[in-house]
């Protein structure tokens, strides 16, 4: 019945809702396609005015409203659950009055894509950048964001300047570096459930001209590690990133009497400097087999470099299958087991495994909401392409598994992915000592639970 007024009162302020049974289907999952709710109408801000006004009707009413992007998470966390769904994609605004004390702000549907467009003519980018150009700078922002440039940079939530945020109360809040501190720690990186974020100012550096990128083959994985650690630290070092694929060598019998794919896995760094770097002392300083390939780019061609690829899993139909992706930050000196476990995952899960090391000296400004094990740390991912539904139990149980024994190194999920292990347990274990802050703020910032997604709750 609420609901009902709801939407009645909606009407009344001239805001559509969307709610015809067939337009709901897609805010009833996500990506990952693995975590499934039901969304009782779709409502799209046109204003941070409305927003703030829809967030202090539900909470009248009695409503719950799970904040959405672009719905490119893995694990349910801007998949409805009885809730209304309150589409922010189409709050897309890009100010860039300020490029020059670079910085930009915008609005949270504004993507990579659109903001590298306007920035980077102007020899300025994000610090950090995801690979997918696509996503929204609200959604990514409340996961955290990493890409290539992480071991340097941190995350993209450590270059949040300052935000206008509607808390759950529909009250709004500015929070910067240095104000409202409490909720810019359970906004950033905080999964949509505290407040939503209305508008951003990010801090923008000056990206070279020209980028050169070499890729290195390792056949030992710990001489890869090594050798990322060591440029992590070069400040010539622009992106840095590695990949861990396999290739297909024979069937071999399995100790169960059955066949398995006999894989090796090859390791290929990839290093990006500005085009004016000198590179060969930093080549002389690693013990890569052989230099794979060299080629010259420029910033927006290589932002958007993995375009390619996802326009290949949409041409496949693959975009449309399961993704339980799986990404977490690592202790350092866990790292290469972490790999390894990821490597022995089912074939139709470990194409692509990846891993960046994370900057330490970032660590001063990220958001508590973010987990991350003590000292220093890589992200490591396995981003199957997509998995068919033949395959999707035999994948939960995998990475169910993954998920423990990842735990037990210490590891921490990056809040994107599919999150067995806190859909089963909650938070305690992921949010550790910071659990019991974390969760009186968002309390003081949303008292009423009016945001809400398929992701479990923080204890109240
Ligand atoms: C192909 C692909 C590539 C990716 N590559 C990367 C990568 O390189 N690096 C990386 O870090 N991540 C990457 N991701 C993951 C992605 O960053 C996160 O899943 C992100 O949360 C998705 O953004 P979205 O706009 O789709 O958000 P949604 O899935 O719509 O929402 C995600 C969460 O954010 C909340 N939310 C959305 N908007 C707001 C807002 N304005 N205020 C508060 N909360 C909000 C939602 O409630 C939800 O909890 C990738 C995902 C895909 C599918």
């Amino acid at each position: 019945m609420t609901v009902d007024q709801f939407v009645h009162a909606l009407r009344a302020e001239q805001t559509p809702l969307e709610d015809a049974p067939g337009s709901l289907a897609a805010y009833e999952t996500d990506f990952g396609r693995l975590v499934r709710g039901a969304s009782r109408g779709v409502v799209r801000a046109r204003s941070v005015d409305e927003m703030a006004r829809i967030v202090r009707m539900a909470r009248s009413l009695g409503v719950k409203l799970t904040p959405r992007g672009a719905g490119l998470s893995q694990g349910g966390q801007s998949v409805a659950a009885e809730t209304i769904t309150l589409d922010l994609s189409d709050l897309r605004s890009l100010d860039v009055s300020a490029l020059r004390d670079a910085r930009v702000s915008v609005g949270p549907g504004t993507t990579f894509r659109e903001i590298l467009a306007e920035t980077i003519p102007h020899g300025l980018t994000l610090p950090v950048v995801p690979l997918n150009l696509d996503l929204t700078v609200g959604g990514v922002l409340s996961a955290g964001g990493m890409g290539s440039s992480t071991h340097r940079h941190g995350l993209v939530v450590d270059h949040v300047v300052s935000a206008n945020v509607v808390l759950g109360t529909g009250e709004q809040v500015t929070f910067s570096r240095e104000s409202e501190v409490e909720v810019r720690d359970v906004v950033l990186g905080g999964v949509g459930r505290a407040g939503i974020l209305a508008c951003i100012t990010l801090a923008l550096v000056p990206t070279p001209r020209a980028l050169r990128s070499l890729v290195l083959l390792y056949r030992d994985l710990s001489t890869l590690l090594a050798d990322q650690t060591r440029l992590a630290l070069r400040a010539e070092v622009e992106h840095l990133d590695a990949m861990c694929a396999p290739a297909m060598l024979g069937l071999i019998r399995t100790p169960q009497g059955g066949r398995a794919p006999l894989r090796r896995f090859s390791y290929a760094l990839h290093l990006t400097v500005g085009a004016d770097a000198v590179v060969e002392p930093l080549l002389a300083d690693l013990s890569h087999d052989e230099v794979l390939h060299d080629e010259a780019d420029d910033p927006l061609s290589f932002a958007s470099r993995f375009d390619a690829r996802f326009a290949a899993m949409r041409a496949t139909g693959a975009w449309e299958l399961a993704h339980p992706w799986f990404e977490a930050f690592v202790p350092a000196a866990r790292a290469r087991e972490a790999l390894e476990r990821a490597m022995a995952m089912p074939p139709f899960l470990s194409e692509l495994v990846r891993a960046t090391p994370v900057a330490s000296d970032a660590r001063g400004a990220r958001s508590r909401s973010v987990a991350m094990p003590e000292g220093p740390a890589f992200v490591v991912a396995m981003l199957p392409a997509g998995v068919p539904a033949a395959f999707v139990e035999q994948a939960r149980g995998a990475i169910e598994a993954l998920d423990a024994a990842y735990a037990s190194l210490g590891a921490k999920r990056y809040l994107s992915g599919w999150l067995p292990r806190i859909h089963a347990l909650g938070w305690a274990e992921h949010h550790g000592a910071s659990l019991d802050a974390l969760a009186r703020v968002v309390e003081r910032c949303d008292p009423d639970h009016v945001l809400a997604s398929r992701l479990p709750p923080l204890p109240r």
